[in-house]
């Protein structure tokens, strides 16, 4: 097979609780799980094209935006790192109709365990979306929100105990910590939060857990970028997070190259 487009983040959806990768390329959707153990390229063609305005762009700003709408656009306003600055609820925001449909919605407050254990927070309609694109195995939610800001405020409370980042290379060595609890660290987590937060917690939330199809996880991994390789090939060895594992410990994060017009082929 043989297509060619900008990419994007891959599409996700979790059959019998194992991940199913859809990458769209142009109007093409393809299979990524089917390309696992065959022999993949893909072809930077020396172009990215913002993600929000389709403008060609030299330089990619924040996965996939140019300079512009890196500066201007709803999607790479302050609030989308931290939430804690979200000003939707007070009616300040750079477009407060995606600040209806993005901030001021119920959000949920998580704890997730891809390598080691953390906190993190997302829109309702984002699970398990959000947990997958973190490669997390096991995922609760901790607490329902009514809007981006006060999941920030719980977020920035927690970061005190728990991580808020994903060890990428850990992740994708599949070190799993299997020694954490999440059921403890969920309720240690609730006795940390003051009364004023502790509104927001939702019992009785099942655990998810999540596989991830892959063949051979890398011992070393090492990332690749068409920044330095134009050309990237070799045997699909699996699939985690938003990176494609290929043979020899080479890892390729699609979602950092957002934009990238590419062609990809696999035999
Ligand atoms: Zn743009």
């Amino acid at each position: 097979m043989e297509a060619q487009g900008n990419l994007l983040k891959m599409k996700t959806s979790l059959v019998n609780g194992e991940v199913d990768y859809q990458l769209k390329l142009n109007d093409e959707l393809i299979n990524m799980n089917q390309l696992i153990g065959k022999s993949i390229t893909l072809d930077y063609q020396h172009q990215i094209n913002c993600i929000a305005c389709g403008k060609k762009t030299s330089k990619s700003f924040s996965q996939g935006f140019c300079y512009n709408c890196f500066q201007t656009a709803p999607e790479t306003e302050e609030c989308v790192l931290k939430p804690e600055m979200c000003r939707a609820h007070l009616g300040e925001a750079r477009d407060m109709a995606f600040a209806q449909s993005h901030c001021l919605i119920p959000h949920y407050v998580y704890l997730a365990v891809a390598s080691g254990i953390k906190v993190g927070i997302t829109r309702e309609t984002q699970i398990p979306t959000r947990w997958i694109d973190q490669g997390a195995w096991k995922a609760v939610i901790v607490a329902k929100v009514p809007n981006r800001h006060i999941a920030g405020v719980v977020e920035v409370f927690l970061k005190d105990y728990f991580a808020d980042k994903t060890n990428w290379r850990s992740m994708l060595k599949n070190e799993q910590a299997r020694a954490i609890d999440i059921h403890a660290e969920k309720e240690k987590a609730i006795g940390l939060l003051p009364a004023e937060l502790k509104q927001y917690v939702v019992n009785e939330e099942p655990v998810w857990e999540l596989s991830y199809p892959v063949q051979t996880f890398p011992l070393k991994p090492q990332s690749l970028t068409f920044d330095k390789e134009a050309s990237i090939s070799g045997i699909l060895k699996g699939i985690k997070g938003q990176y494609l594992l290929l043979d020899q410990d080479r890892v390729l994060n699609i979602r950092k190259h957002n934009g990238y017009l590419v062609k990809l082929t696999a035999e």
